[in-house]
């Protein structure tokens, strides 16, 4: 492991966001320290839920062990509600951030047994996505305009990514069955987003040169890799980009791992030349990031990440988790209601190489 190559200031870089220590500020709108703990704790009937259900777990012990799992998780919330600098046995909670609370809910999991509960999930919604890729590449390649097929693309981004079972909103949506591909992207909201650089970054591709090399932080399986990631990923190949698809290299949530990926590009690629032509001459590829939890701390990424990042000239960071709650200092759509925001709200954040 080591640091992303392509930080611009190791010295300055925090996966972090938000303080959860900041004394509230009247009029800033930010969630303090007990609302954070709140999203976590709202996460857990989700969790729970699902831990219930993972067929990897014997038959007579899935219940009692997902009840231990939610036991664990509820307490360290509870404590930490109390006692916000405390330590847990066992876990490494300080300081308490959005990174040390994924990785205290997943080492409850793993404590209790479960080693990936939204297996079955990400399978299924892999799977039916891979129905729906050829028409909506037909609808893209339809599109003659490249700025407005590109912004077609980015929509598709962020309406895939609406299937984030992390996101307690999300994961009820999902329940009820609704949030799908096609009428999220439709019913993405009106222009101006919550941060809106979709201009300059459509307008930077427009004016070319096309970008090198890319390394795309991918996020959750299902339609936000398979209908937002992919075409988008296909729209900058054809633009002679090489692509880097980083995912994650173990299970977390619904994210998708880079062994989960690779098969699912390959399924992606059949019947589609600009991908199946991609995938042949390496111009796109899957690794591993090193990482193992729904956020990313861009100083512990794969060395073998690092090392092909040579060349890249663009980054994209994708998700509510990767790049907003670790990696932007930016809003936040599941907390924007507290802002005066509105729920769902987009966020694209296009900056420049630091020179
Ligand atoms: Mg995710």
């Amino acid at each position: 492991m080591e640091a992303f190559p392509l930080l611009h200031d190791l010295a300055t870089y925090q996966a972090t966001t938000f303080d959860y220590f900041k004394p509230r500020c009247a009029g800033d709108g930010l969630p303090d320290l007990q609302s954070w703990l709140q999203v976590f704790r709202h996460s857990l009937p989700t969790f729970h839920a699902h831990a219930a259900q993972d067929v990897n777990m014997p038959d007579g012990t899935r219940k009692v062990q997902a009840d231990a799992f939610a036991a664990e998780f509820e307490g360290a919330l509870a404590s930490l509600s109390a006692d916000p600098t405390m330590e847990l046995a066992g876990h490494q909670v300080q300081p308490l951030n959005c990174k040390t609370l994924c990785a205290l809910r997943d080492n409850c999991l793993s404590n209790a047994g479960f080693t990936d509960v939204f297996l079955s999930v990400k399978v299924k919604e892999n799977a039916d996505s891979l129905l729906l890729l050829p028409a909506l590449l037909l609808e893209l390649d339809a599109v003659t305009d490249g700025r407005a097929r590109l912004e077609l693309a980015l929509r598709g981004v962020f309406s895939g990514n609406i299937f984030d079972l992390g996101a307690a909103a999300s994961a009820e949506l999902y329940e009820a069955g609704g949030g799908s591909f096609a009428d999220t992207r439709a019913q993405l909201l009106s222009r101006p987003w919550a941060v809106d650089h979709l201009d300059a970054f459509l307008g930077r591709c427009e004016a070319g040169p096309a970008y090198a090399k890319a390394v795309m932080f991918v996020d959750n399986a299902g339609p936000d890799v398979v209908l937002g990631m992919l075409p988008f990923a296909r729209e900058l190949l054809k633009q002679g980009t090489k692509v880097i698809l980083a995912a994650n290299s173990g299970p977390s949530i619904n994210d998708i791992t880079a062994q989960e990926l690779q098969p699912v590009l390959l399924q992606a690629s059949v019947g589609d030349a600009v991908l199946q032509g991609a995938l042949h001459t390496g111009a796109l590829s899957v690794m591993a990031s090193g990482n193992l939890l729904p956020v990313i701390d861009l100083l512990r990424v794969s060395s073998e990440l690092a090392a092909a990042c040579v060349g890249v000239d663009l980054v994209v960071l994708e998700g509510m988790g990767r790049a907003i709650e670790t990696n932007l200092n930016a809003l936040f759509s599941k907390l924007l209601r507290a802002w005066g925001g509105r729920l769902y709200d987009c966020v694209i954040k296009f900056d420049r190489a630091q020179a």
